[in-house]
């Protein structure tokens, strides 16, 4: 059986007369910028998140650049991040004039680890933002002291979390501000580039505001310099017709990860670490196996997709070289050649899954 690694078209097809009709409704107002769905989606994204204000902005990348300006991060300053991470988490904060300082992630849950974020604290550190990776939570609470302790801000990157739980509160909601984005594969995905930043500080929520468009206030006189980043109408539109959708999307990944997670056990493959309830809602399922590379192979022979995210750390690219700290960042620089992300995604059919197992334990 072939099982593709993400088959969207399952997703759209399932939608399609809504989202048409989401369409005609964003052709008959015709006010493409700033139209009534990006204020009915950033109430119902506030709504979602437990009561914390939602700002629409043009992807996940300017939200986290957005969200670390709007809670007062800036030139001069250094912000702590997970070396094991997509590169658009770095380049984020390098978009907000800070520069990214890498740190290691734990091994158990490839998140940032505490004590390794506390170790690249230093005098301009002003702000951590940790990576609720594969829609895992960050292990949230020593980030926070660490935070606490030496005043410094936290931005989440929630870009793969929506809807995970910490003790019963959304990410989103359990720093200063985070950042979601809807690029179409994300567990909420738009029909193209999209963005939001949340904030509990409603203070925050407003400088985010500004901050997408030219740093105006709504009398349109800019209050600081900001380039522009704004939420299509006709994405929000289309993003409406799926939020209410994600909760029930988010239980069939938990209950897909649950099939894989049982199957697997006993076996040379290691599912992802068991998660507190609410925690993980399984953007990805990432597996480790010291044959990786074999593993990979075989399944693609029996036409099974599967992909590595990542396959090398931040500083393993060119472009971030410079962020490259020896013997600091072991475990991010191991993982990338033991990860595997199997085939997950709410539409994909118990059978499917089965044929990804049995590949798998064919080994
Ligand atoms: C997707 C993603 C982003 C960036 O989102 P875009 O909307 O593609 O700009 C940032 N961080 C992580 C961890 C992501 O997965």
């Amino acid at each position: 059986m072939n099982v593709p690694f993400l088959d969207l078209r399952r997703e759209t097809d399932e939608l399609r007369r809504e989202l048409g009709a989401a369409f005609e409704s964003v052709l008959d107002e015709s006010r493409f910028i700033g139209g009534r769905a990006v204020s009915d989606l950033e109430r119902e994204l506030a709504a979602f998140s437990g009561g914390a204000e939602a700002v629409g902005v043009g992807s996940g990348t300017d939200a986290i650049a957005i969200a670390l300006r709007a809670v007062g991060v800036g030139p001069g300053d250094e912000v702590v991040t997970a070396a094991n991470t997509a590169v658009a988490t770095v380049a984020g904060i390098a978009l907000s004039g800070a520069a990214p300082v890498l740190a290691d992630v734990d091994p158990t849950t490839l998140t940032l680890d505490a004590a390794s974020a506390a170790a690249a604290i230093g005098p301009r550190t002003r702000a951590l933002v940790p990576v609720h990776l594969y829609g895992r939570c960050a292990d949230m609470e020593p980030l926070l002291g660490l935070a606490r302790e030496n005043g410094l801000r936290v931005v989440e990157d929630a870009a793969q979390a929506h809807g995970a739980e910490l003790q019963g509160r959304r990410v989103g909601t359990l720093g200063d501000a985070a950042a979601f984005s809807f690029y179409p594969t994300k567990n909420l995905g738009a029909l193209g580039d999209a963005g939001a930043v949340v904030a509990s500080d409603p203070a925050v929520a407003e400088r985010a505001r500004g901050l997408r468009e030219y740093g105006w206030r709504d009398d349109r006189v800019s209050l600081e310099r900001a380039g522009q980043s704004r939420l299509d109408t006709l994405q929000a539109a289309l993003l409406l017709v799926k939020l209410p959708l994600l909760e029930r999307w988010n239980e069939r990944r938990r209950e897909l990860a649950a099939r894989y997670t049982a199957a697997l056990a006993g076996s040379t493959v290691e599912p992802p670490a068991a998660a507190p309830a609410g925690a993980h809602v399984y953007h990805l399922y990432v597996v480790r196996s010291r044959e990786r590379d074999a593993l990979r192979e075989r399944l693609r022979s029996r036409g099974i997709g599967t992909l590595v995210h990542y396959p090398r750390p931040v500083h393993a690219h060119p472009a971030w070289a410079e962020l490259a700290r020896p013997g600091a960042l072991d475990v991010s620089e191991q993982a990338p050649r033991e990860i595997l992300s199997l085939p997950l995604y709410p539409q994909l059919g118990d059978d499917e899954a089965d044929a990804v197992v049995e590949a798998v334990l064919a080994g």
